[in-house]
């Protein structure tokens, strides 16, 4: 069983760390928050004192913080200097292509290895051991993280070089915004125009027009398989963490110099539904601003 530190015990890290210390990993853990460093005592890791503890004396770190200042402030502060040579940082938070992989440079000159692993699924799969972790890194480095990622996920998968797990995830959810978004206004459309919902879901869920966001996260209540629209849009993937994918979506594009109008259509509606309310709400949830409703 391998010494692991983890920084960053929020809604995701929690469930995290608590299945890597069940699997039976010395986990020694450390979050500014002090409810959530309780809440990784109680699940069975060792409360460190500090972001630099963690880092010392262990065979790996995990990350997993809100944004690119965040992990570059606790890499350089504290994980850089005190990591010894050979410990492996395993990044999982979403972040940004460019910090992703100027993190891993200034790791790699400190004889450290990094892969960049963040995840699809939300807190119901980092809880339930059940993510999947796109992976950015080194083959050797790959390897090292693969066994101690699926402690946490049910898939593991190698994307490439250092920061293609971040390009994986934005443009995943750059597709599913698109999709979701198309969905809602298809339905709203179709009943506009006379055709009961659940038989256009009938029929699109067998034609050419299905997808995901459609047959397993419809976001029209009591229509398709249980999703959040069934809850009120309660739980599942909140609006605001879409739009964050979707703002470094199009950072990602405009360093590509890539144009992606669909996903800026998108970011614009989700900004919208941020600004009336929708942030806490699941996703699927956009189908009230399409609807004129308020969220
Ligand atoms: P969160 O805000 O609940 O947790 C982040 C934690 O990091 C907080 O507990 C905060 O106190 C801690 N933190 C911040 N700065 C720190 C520092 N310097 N040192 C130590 N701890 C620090 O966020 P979350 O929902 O757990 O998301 C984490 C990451 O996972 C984000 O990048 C998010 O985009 C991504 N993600 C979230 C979900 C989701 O459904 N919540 C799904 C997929 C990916």
């Amino acid at each position: 069983m391998a010494r692991i530190g983890f920084i960053g015990l929020g809604n995701m890290g929690g469930g995290m760390a608590a299945n890597l210390a069940k699997k039976g990993h010395d986990v020694r853990a450390f979050d500014l928050s002090a409810d959530a460093l309780a809440k990784a005592e109680a699940a069975g890791c060792l409360r460190a004192a500090d972001a630099a503890t963690v880092a010392r004396d262990v065979d790996a770190v995990v990350t997993m913080l809100p944004a690119g200042r965040h992990v570059a402030a606790v890499y350089d502060d504290a994980v850089l200097p005190n990591a010894a040579p050979g410990t492996l940082l395993i990044d999982c938070s979403t972040i940004d292509v460019v910090t992703a992989r100027a993190v891993a440079e200034r790791a790699a000159a400190k004889g450290l290895m990094v892969v960049d692993a963040p995840v699809s699924g939300g807190i119901a799969a980092a809880d339930g051991g059940t993510l999947t972790f796109m992976v950015g890194g080194s083959g050797e480095a790959f390897a090292k993280a693969e066994p101690i990622l699926a402690c946490m996920g049910k898939a593991v998968i190698h994307a490439g070089a250092s920061g293609t797990g971040q390009v994986a995830k934005l443009c995943n959810n750059n597709l599913l915004a698109a999709t979701m978004v198309a969905t809602c206004e298809s339905f709203l459309l179709a009943r506009r125009l006379g055709l009961d919902p659940q038989t256009f879901y009938d029929i699109s869920s067998k034609a050419t027009g299905q997808s995901w966001s459609m047959t397993s996260y419809c976001p029209l209540p009591g229509v398709g398989p249980d999703s959040p629209a069934d809850r009120d849009y309660q739980g599942g993937f909140a609006s605001a963490l879409m739009l964050k994918d979707l703002k470094l979506a199009l950072g990602a594009a405009g360093e590509a110099n890539a144009s992606i109008p669909m996903g800026a259509a998108a970011a614009a509606l989700y900004q919208a539904f941020v600004n009336g309310g929708g942030e806490r709400l699941d996703f699927s949830g956009i189908i009230r601003l399409l609807d004129g409703q308020t969220a």
